[in-house]
């Protein structure tokens, strides 16, 4: 398959205009040229984009998708009454085909607001892998000892929970261990081993609460969470830290030493009134920053958009500097930088990149005057502006359709079903 994009503004953070006008040919799940002239080759399908935005799709690093069924469960409430009287007793009654709906509903959600490609963290697996395979999405898929059963000594739990994965060139294995107050400091040392032996990424829920910090330096003679990991070994160059809040220059300086990358999730951590994450401290420590929606039962949507100009202006609040983080940076930590930290070969449209692409209805009153489009996306674009998602190569998405062998409205229809039973009291 060979497919010409003409007539488009190329996204391009590599220059100082940030635009290149030209055109863009896909063949098979790779972009193959970039050209600001005419072409005179065969095509087996042509899309003007008369004039609109192409860019990279969106890398969101935290998800938990098969949230989306949690939608709205509960809003007005700290982490802990959250997450252990509201969210893990939902949780406790999923079945095996409730995940795999709800992560269809995710990527529905993903494919609308331009998201390509995503790192997961859920349970039960084989759901999730059916799904993202039968729609075509890529994602690292998170496994670890979250799913632990008794008799199962750990070693032979992670090996089997890895080989569920399958990996592929859309999907690819993280060992997810989720965070230090929910997993025993015994499963992090076997994860940490098990994964340093056979060569595997980690990630991990890190410093997303005060509570988180403080239990842990009264548990740990006075170690910060950063501190506490280190010395259990957990960080290397492959991993990637969610949330990173509340962090102090030690921890930082930690990070940066390992080549740690964070995902930064601000929906979430103010939804749930977590923090501030102090991004600009990051830069300057030269981390690899991308940013994550986390789920939608503390979000609520999963919206790059909407993350972007989050991580922009709180960033220039909680110093009180505006000058800090630009449009140009957020837009790189929600592409590029992300596709580093998990490791897939896209982000930017490149010659040789796989073909995750975007395109952007810029031809609406909040995109004009059309200059400086970069400041545009990050603090006047919306996600409803996403007309066309590409993943790998192919159309998932366009004006309003989706392309990924599944009916929408019997995925909505199995969302509403699963709801009332799960909240049944
Ligand atoms: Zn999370």
């Amino acid at each position: 398959m060979k497919i010409l994009f003409k007539n488009a503004k190329i996204l391009n953070l590599d220059i100082k205009e940030g635009i290149i006008n030209g055109n863009v040919v896909v063949e098979n799940d790779t972009i193959s040229k970039i050209t600001t002239s005419a072409i005179n080759e065969d095509f087996d399908l042509v899309i003007d984009v008369k004039g609109n935005l192409l860019m990279p799709g969106f890398v969101d690093t935290h998800c938990h998708s098969p949230m989306t069924v949690l939608r709205g469960i509960c809003d007005d409430a700290p982490l802990d009454e959250w997450l252990y009287e509201n969210v893990i007793p939902c949780e406790n009654k999923l079945t095996s085909e409730d995940v795999y709906w709800a992560e269809k509903l995710a990527i529905l959600e993903y494919l609308k607001a331009g998201i390509t490609c995503i790192e997961e963290g859920y349970f039960k697996n084989e759901s999730i892998v059916k799904a993202l395979k039968e729609c075509n999405f890529r994602a690292r898929v998170g496994f670890g000892p979250t799913t632990k059963t008794s008799n199962v000594d750990n070693f032979t739990l992670l090996k089997n929970e890895k080989a569920i994965i399958e990996e592929s060139n859309l999907i690819k294995s993280v060992c997810f261990v989720h965070s230090i107050y929910t997993i025993n400091e015994k499963e992090i040392l076997e994860c940490v081993d098990y994964t340093a032996k056979n060569n595997i990424p980690r990630s991990i829920h890190l410093s997303e609460t005060l509570n988180e910090v403080g239990d842990c330096t009264v548990k740990h003679n006075g170690k910060t969470p950063v501190q506490y990991l280190e010395d259990l070994g957990f960080f290397d160059r492959q991993t990637l830290c969610y949330h990173c809040v509340h962090m102090d220059k030690d921890d930082l300086q930690i990070l940066a030493d390992y080549n740690v990358s964070v995902s930064t999730c601000p929906s979430s951590n103010i939804k749930l009134a977590s923090g501030i994450a102090p991004i600009y401290a990051m830069q300057n420590k030269g981390i690899n920053i991308t940013i994550g929606t986390d789920g939608v039962a503390s979000n609520n949507s999963l919206d790059m958009f909407k993350e972007m100009f989050l991580v922009a202006t709180l960033s220039k609040v909680s110093i009180y500097d505006a000058s800090v983080v630009s449009a140009r940076e957020v837009l790189k930590m929600a592409t590029l930088n992300g596709a580093k930290a998990l490791g897939f070969d896209v982000g930017e449209i490149k010659v040789g990149k796989k073909a995750d692409i975007i395109l952007i209805n810029i031809n609406q009153p909040h995109y004009y005057p059309q200059v400086n489009l970069l400041s545009h996306l990050v603090y006047a674009g919306k996600s409803g502006d996403v007309y066309l998602t590409m993943v790998n190569g192919k159309i998932l998405y366009e004006n309003g359709k989706f392309h990924i062998g599944e009916d929408e409205n019997k995925i909505y229809e199995q969302i509403n079903k699963i709801r009332e039973r799960i909240t049944k009291k």
